[in-house]
């Protein structure tokens, strides 16, 4: 993807700030870099103004909507699903933390 300019100058080398994307969304980060490690949280009308050029927000997975028929191994008790690392789904016990019984969904 081409560096999105902004039109600010890093108050640190005088290069051009430009759009980056982090894990967290957009900041802006020195065009210099690695040079100069300048980097600065991204001004909402500059969010506004590149909104377009920008990726949207990732999106948060939804759990899908099942009936749950299983039991807890451990308890007997009613199972949830809830979604682990790495957007796995698995079964756990509604009484978690107290009952840690879990299956694979
Ligand atoms: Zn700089
Ligand atoms: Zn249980």
């Amino acid at each position: 993807m081409k560096p999105i300019q902004t039109g600010l100058e890093c108050e640190i080398c005088e290069s051009r700030m430009v759009v980056k994307l982090g894990p967290r969304g957009p900041f802006l980060g020195c065009s210099a870099y690695p040079r100069c490690r300048n980097t600065k949280l991204m001004p909402a009308d500059l969010k506004e103004k590149f909104k377009d050029q920008l990726p949207p927000p990732p999106k948060k997975k939804e759990l899908p909507k099942v009936d749950i028929t299983e039991t807890c191994p451990e308890c007997g008790g009613a199972m949830k699903l809830r979604s682990g690392r790495g957007g796995n789904f698995f079964l756990a016990c509604s009484k978690y933390p107290k009952c840690r019984g879990t299956r694979e969904a």
